[in-house]
């Protein structure tokens, strides 16, 4: 397919602000896509040349995007910066630099979608010396052959800002849309499960697209769990009460919510690997979580999963967070690190045995299997602390017990569910000890005044909108860092600026903190219509992505919970 194909996709889809509307063009073009080429245009209609759980990354900031583009173009750097201060989009810059270019190079070669993606990806192999130059040229070559509206989509790409508005939701139902041959509303849901669930477990619309083309629904079912690959996890909602889950259920299968670095652990033969929730690939960054694995798991086969806490050796009382993940993305110094922060592994599901998948056995039952195939040892490996009851007392003094050895909280499970990728399953739920942070999205930030003038230093912080996919702010930040946490935020986000003006900088949307305030008020400056207010930094949610910050109606309700505002 040609490349100017797509461009008109995008600016098709960039026009038409209904969700609706989105899924209807794109699905109209998934089915006229070639078959060959669908993998790549599913990943590059979310803005992507590598599916999720990759760890290749194209490396490319602002200040070498405009260097590409003035390179490409023959117009002054100045004048290229120019134009990414007026529009505040590398995008529309670079259409207009080609607009007004003087020349324009003849015998231009089409491009096809094949030649943009495989030279996309190559940016991410390109390391060490002399880097920034051969990437420099690779955008160029790019850019040189495009049209201005695909090279608005060429840059947005590489930038990592596609802006088109095709979230994930929009993606599953436009692959509904376009290979499920049936009308019928009962089928249409199967189908959607069935996207969800080959998603959940491979992490790649590209691939799962595909299936669904080729194989329909019985494809999608027959994609089992993969070993050596990360998946999706189940998650909790937040309740007040635990009477809230005990009026509901009854009995519940109440854990220590421990506050530490969800693991999922996979096991075959002597093959060990090591995922977080967000699909990272922490085996080598835990080589004693690997040995004990090895030790400690009885099956050949298997998947696990719990939650692993750094522990401080002398109390014996878990280490905050924090620590803990000096080691998640650690690549040198790891046997150090091994020594200096102990881990401890508190297990509390599994997902799969010697080839048998667990998702659909009820969670008692799933209990019943953990136990069989672990052999712990205490303090290091071991079954995560459980309560087993209907009794709203008991559970209390489990909560306070948990509370007291310093852990964040309970989890409530219903004994009887199957395991449901996703928060809003409603049949797992978490309370937590003090009045709840929130996990809220750096969206942009202010240049420091005085000796700071290098740093950022202030931070414009938003909450998830799930419905319109929006990221709405509610508020600015500055307290509460140390001087390493503000270098090491000035440093994440200079990577990510999208658009400057004065000493004010947007960024994409990357970082998660969690936030501390003294209430929340209603208000009309910022866009999601409260503010936070004396918000404090706590700590940066490395365990987080910008989709699973807060929400609007979270805000909302720990605003009426704190009886302040509407
Ligand atoms: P939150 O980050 O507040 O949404 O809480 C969800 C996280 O709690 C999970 O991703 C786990 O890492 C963690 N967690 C700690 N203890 C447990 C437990 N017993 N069961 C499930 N998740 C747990």
């Amino acid at each position: 397919m040609e490349y100017s194909t797509l461009a008109e996709l995008y600016s098709r889809l960039e026009e038409v602000p209904s969700k609706l509307k989105k899924t209807e063009i794109l699905a109209e073009f998934l089915v006229n896509a070639p078959s060959n080429e669908l993998e790549k245009i599913v990943l590059l209609v979310q803005g992507k040349v590598f599916p999720g759980h990759s760890e290749n990354e194209l490396g490319v900031a602002s200040q070498m995007m405009m260097k590409s583009i003035s390179k490409a173009t023959g117009l002054s750097a100045h004048s290229v910066e120019d134009k990414f201060k007026k529009t505040g989009d590398l995008g529309l810059a670079v259409e207009e630099c080609i607009k007004s270019r003087k020349q324009s190079t003849l015998l231009k070669r089409k491009l096809s979608v094949s030649h943009v993606f495989e030279n996309l990806q190559k940016l991410s192999t390109i390391t060490g010396s002399g880097s920034q130059d051969r990437k420099q040229s690779l955008i160029s070559e790019l850019i040189v052959s495009a049209s201005p509206i695909e090279a608005r989509y060429i840059v947005r790409t590489i930038i990592g800002d596609l802006r088109v508005g095709t979230a994930e939701g929009i993606i599953r139902d436009s692959i509904v849309k376009a290979f499920l041959k049936s009308e019928s509303k009962e089928e249409k849901n199967q189908f959607t499960s069935a996207v969800e669930n080959a998603w959940s477990l491979l992490n790649d619309y590209g691939e799962v697209a595909k299936i669904a083309k080729e194989h329909g629904i019985k494809g999608l079912e027959k994609v089992g769990v993969q070993l050596g690959k990360p998946m999706q996890v189940m998650l909790g909602i937040a309740v007040e009460k635990i009477e809230d889950v005990t009026k509901e259920f009854g009995k519940v299968i109440a854990e220590y919510k421990y506050d530490g670095m969800r693991v999922i652990i996979e096991k075959k033969g002597n093959k060990t690997w090591l995922f977080t929730r967000r699909q990272e690939d922490v085996t080598k960054q835990f080589p004693d979580i690997v040995d004990l694995a090895k030790k400690c798991l009885k099956a050949d086969e298997c998947i696990v999963e719990g939650e692993a806490l750094g522990i401080d050796a002398k109390t014996g009382y878990p280490l905050p967070f924090q620590t803990l993940s000096q080691r998640v993305h650690r690549k040198y110094d790891i046997e150090k690190m091994v020594k200096e922060i102990p881990v401890q592994v508190n297990l509390f599901d599994v997902m799969s045995v010697n080839g048998k998948s667990f998702f659909e056995v009820q969670l008692k039952d799933r209990k019943k299997e953990l136990n069989k195939i672990v052999k712990p040892i205490k303090g290091k490996f071991q079954l995560a602390k459980a309560l087993v009851t209907d009794n709203p007392k008991e559970l209390e003094k489990f909560y306070r017990e948990a509370l007291a050895g310093k852990q964040e909280g309970l989890m409530l499970k219903v004994p009887d569910s199957t395991y449901t990728f996703g928060r809003h399953v409603g049949t797992m739920y978490k309370i937590k000890g003090v009045m709840e942070n929130l996990d809220l999205v750096v969206i942009g930030a202010t240049w420091g005044e005085g000796s700071r003038t290098s740093w950022l230093t202030s931070y414009e912080i938003a909450c998830r909108d799930p419905n319109s996919g929006k990221l709405l702010s509610c508020g600015m930040m500055s307290t509460g860092l140390s001087e390493e946490e503000y270098k090491q935020m000035t440093e994440s986000l200079r990577k990510s600026i999208i658009e400057e003006k004065g000493k004010m900088v947007k960024v994409k949307p990357k970082i998660v903190l969690e936030v501390g305030y003294q209430e929340i008020q209603k208000s009309v400056n910022y866009e999601s219509g409260f503010a936070l207010r004396f918000p404090r930094f706590v700590r940066i949610r490395e365990d987080k992505g910008p989709e699973e910050a807060d929400t609007l109606d979270r805000v909302k309700s720990l605003s009426k919970s704190h009886g302040k505002a509407g």
